[in-house]
Order: C-alpha cells, then structure tokens, then sequence
C-alpha cells in the first residue's frame, strides 16, 4: 500500500518535533507533522522556558538583600516592570518557536499549523478536513492542566495563563504543592505579589525524599509565601474585585487571581482515538510498551500523553528512540529506570535523582549520608537559608541509591551527580573522588560517616 508519509506526528512539542526531526533528517523518511497550537510545545511555550525566565527575573529582591549584606548599601530593587519583561518574554518565546518550526523543516518535515485527528489507524485528519495516509503514527499531543472539580473553578487560571497575563496580580491564590505550585508560588512572592499558597498536605512535594521537603516546605514560607498547608478550596465565586475562595475549613477569602497547580490530564480527548483501537489507562492516558508503540501496531505515542515519567527529557528521548528503532534499523529503548529532575525554587533549588530515603527503606537496608548547613555565600550576607546534600547507599553493595539536593543551583548539581548514579557508582567511588573546595558540592565527596542506618529497612 502506499502511504502519503511513512510517518505522522501529531503534536510539534519537544517529543514529536525530535522524532519527526530525526526519522526526516537523519533516517530519511517523509514525514508530516501537525501542530494546533504553537511550534515547542508545553516546554518552550508555556512551561520549563519562560518559566525559568521568571524565576531569574523573581530573584531581584533576594539578591538585593544579600547584596547588602555585602556591604551594597544602597542594592535595592524597587519596581518590577512586567510590560517590559512580557515583551522581552514574548519575543525570546518567538525566536524558539521560530527555531523549533526551521530545524524541523530543514529536517525535511511538512508542518500543517492546524489540529489533527486520527480516523482511522494509518489515516489522520486535520481541521480543514485533508486526510493524509501514513505507514506509521506518532501521538505526542503533551498533557494539559487539570482543575479539581469544585463549583466555580472555571474563573481560576491555571499554569499557560500565567504567561499571558496583561497585569501582574496585587494578591494570588496558589493551589497545590507539587512542582507547579511551588514554582509559582516561588515566582509571583519575588515579583511582589502577596501570595497564598494552599496545599491539602503537610509538606509539599510529595513524592520526593521527605527531608528535602520539609525544607522546601520551610523555604516557602521564609522567603513570604502565605503556606497554608491541611487547606483546600471548595468553591469559587466572582466578586467585583476577583474571585472569593471558600475553603474546607469553612474561611472565605478574595484573590485578584486563582491559579491551579492541581497537576496535568493526558490531552486525549477529541483525538479520534474511538476510531482506533489504541487501548488508553484508567486516567485517559495512552497504554504504550517499553518501545512506545500501542495497542495498534502502526500507532506510537511519546510524552506526557503516555503518563510514563512526564518531563522535557524523557519526552525527547522517547521521541529520539522511536525514530531510531522504527526508521533507523537501530533498536533503542528508554530506560525510566533513573531520572534525575528539579525543582526551581529560591535561593535553594531542590534536585533529586534515584530513590528516596522513604523508598529506599522500602527497599531494604540503608545508609544515609545526610549533610544539613549554611552556605557560605548567604551566611555571610547574614541570611538563614540552608542546603542539604543527602547520598542514600545499599550498605551491602556500596552502591548510591540516591541523591538529594537543596541549595542554590541544585538543578545544576544533580545533572552531574546523575551521572555517576546512572553508572552505577559506589559510595567509594564518591569518597575517592577529590572535592572542590570552597563548593557546597564537595560535601558529596566529603561525608565520611553515615548520619543513620536502617539495617533492616521498613521490614
Ligand atoms: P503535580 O502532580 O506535581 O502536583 C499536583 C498537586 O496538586 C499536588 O500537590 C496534589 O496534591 C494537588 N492536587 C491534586 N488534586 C487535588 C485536589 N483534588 N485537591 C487539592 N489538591 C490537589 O502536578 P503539577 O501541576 O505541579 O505539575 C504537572 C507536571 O508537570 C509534573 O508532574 C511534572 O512532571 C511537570 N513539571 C515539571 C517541572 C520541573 O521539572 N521543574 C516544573 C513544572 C511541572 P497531593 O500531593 O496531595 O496529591
């Protein structure tokens, strides 16, 4: 049979622009792509990339204070000018979109700049109603954000309007506690809005080393953010001025703006996917195997779409592993075994890569290297924050299970603290390697003896 293309993406994001990329440009198969909304997807458009931009432009006041505390008397940071920065933001968002759109049509890729649909499972349809064949199909549509289900929770935002806001709000509610939340709530307290953050837990982040929680946890409500931990909305009502939260705990209270953190839902929904046999999760995710291809054997999905491990890098590997494999005559698959990520908040950063002490304990028996002090740089400014290097390790084998980071730069350290992980490094192999002095990393290399053991773990 002959097919329009070998292969169809679905989706110009991180995921499906690096598979159409490499299966075009590097393997040489025709490949079409559709993108409904803008070429880069949730990363570059409305996620990782401007958000770190607002990190960076949220830290002014921060170091404005340390600064001080190094003798600049008069460092001060007065006036946040978002019309000037959103530009800055829009055209920097531009230039990706602009490089994403040329790198992919370089590769050889046709892009059609409408929403597509499956009809069939060698058949896409765009919104035009132009239906192309192709041999092979890639679902790579990312996820959205997902509300809660309480009555009124449509006049809450949620992360993509963070960006396209034409003021920035005097007062903010945050829902949420997960990377998101805090992220934002991290964000909107150093650009100088009054921030409440309200979590239904007791620590945020749940889901990474208990620890480096409490002390994100604790960071929050140092650097000013309003942490109401235990808290949840239950209603949302327009009011003259903004929006009137009801919360579990029978308060009632008005915000300029409502943002939800509240996580992300696979973007299946009206996808033509009843008109195929892809089997999805119980979540609306698509079922994919370890080499991401479907239930359908023409049909392969990469992604936040595929509720594996949803973050950029994965996405892009996945992405790259299914070009090689299917176009490349070089089988790959993606191991989600070790995936170090972060957390961008301030000063400190949290980083994390392999198990956690709760997970690691499950596990069996650990020792852990657990290292809490003042970095040098704040201390000396006369700030309180502190850091935490933590190393987890199978006492019987030596090997590091797992790494924890909170300070400044963490995302940094822990893409290369990830590396010897990845291999398979001893605690020796750590304590053999020279520290770097004055670094807060050397203390990797330098805790000599165990803060404590679990000999038998959580048995
Ligand atoms: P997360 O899953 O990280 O967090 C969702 C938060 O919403 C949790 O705190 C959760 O609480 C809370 N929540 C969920 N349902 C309810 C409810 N019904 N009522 C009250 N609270 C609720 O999602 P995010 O939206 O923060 O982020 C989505 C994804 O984006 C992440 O999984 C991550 O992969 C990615 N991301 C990565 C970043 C990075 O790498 N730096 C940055 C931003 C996003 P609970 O903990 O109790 O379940």
């Amino acid at each position: 049979m002959n097919f329009d293309y070998d292969l169809f993406v679905i989706g110009g994001g991180s995921g499906g622009v690096r598979a159409a990329r490499i299966a075009a440009g590097e393997h040489g198969a025709k490949v079409g792509l559709a993108e409904e909304s803008r070429m880069g997807g949730t990363c570059v458009i409305r996620g990782c990339v401007p958000k770190k931009l607002m990190i960076f432009a949220s830290t002014a006041t921060m170091m404005a204070d340390e600064m001080r505390g190094y003798g600049w008397c008069d460092a001060d940071a007065h006036h946040f000018d978002w019309t000037m920065f959103r530009a800055k933001l829009d055209s920097e968002l531009k230039r990706l979109e602009m490089a994403y759109t040329t790198n992919a049509e370089r590769a050889g890729v046709e892009i059609h700049h409408q929403r597509a649909k499956l009809a069939d499972h060698h058949t896409v349809e765009l919104a035009d109603g132009t239906r192309f064949t192709a041999k092979h199909i890639l679902i790579a549509v990312g996820g959205r954000p997902a509300r809660i289900g309480i009555p009124g929770e449509e006049l809450g935002l949620v992360s993509d309007d963070l960006f396209l806001l034409d003021k920035l709000p005097h007062r903010a509610l945050l829902i949420g506690g997960g990377f998101i939340a805090c992220e934002f709530a991290t964000i909107l307290n150093g650009l100088g809005v009054q921030t409440v953050q309200a979590y239904r837990g007791d620590a945020v982040l749940r889901g990474f080393d208990l620890e480096a929680r409490e002390m994100a946890t604790q960071q929050l409500s140092d650097i000013g953010v309003d942490l109401r931990l235990g808290l949840s909305p239950t209603r949302l009502d327009k009011t003259d001025g903004g929006v009137a939260v009801s919360f579990d705990d029978g308060s009632n209270e008005e915000f300029d703006a409502v943002f939800f953190a509240t996580g992300r839902d696979p973007y299946t929904g009206d996808l033509g996917l009843e008109n195929t046999e892809v089997r999805l999760k119980k979540n609306g995710a698509i079922e994919v195997d370890e080499w991401s291809q479907t239930s359908v054997p023409s049909i392969f999905a990469v992604g936040d779409v595929t509720d594996r491990v949803n973050l950029t890098p994965v996405a892009i590997r996945e992405g790259h592993a299914f070009a090689d494999t299917v176009f490349g005559n070089n089988a790959r698959k993606v191991s989600h075994d070790i995936v170090a990520s972060a957390v961008y908040l301030r000063p400190a950063e949290l980083g994390t890569v392999g198990l956690t002490e709760e997970q690691a304990r499950e596990r069996g028996p650990v020792d852990v290297y657990s290292a809490v002090f003042r970095p040098m740089r704040s201390m000396f400014a006369g700030a309180n924050t502190r850091s935490l290097m933590k190393l987890l390790v199978d006492p019987e084998t030596d090997k590091v299970l797992g790494c924890h980071i909170f300070g400044p730069e963490a995302g940094e350290m822990i893409q290369l603290a990830a590396i010897p992980i990845t291999m398979g490094a001893t605690k020796a192999d750590f304590d053999a390697t020279m520290a770097v002095h004055p670094t807060a990393a050397e203390e990797l290399v330098t805790m000599r003896h165990p803060s404590r053991r679990h000999p038998q773990g959580d048995e």
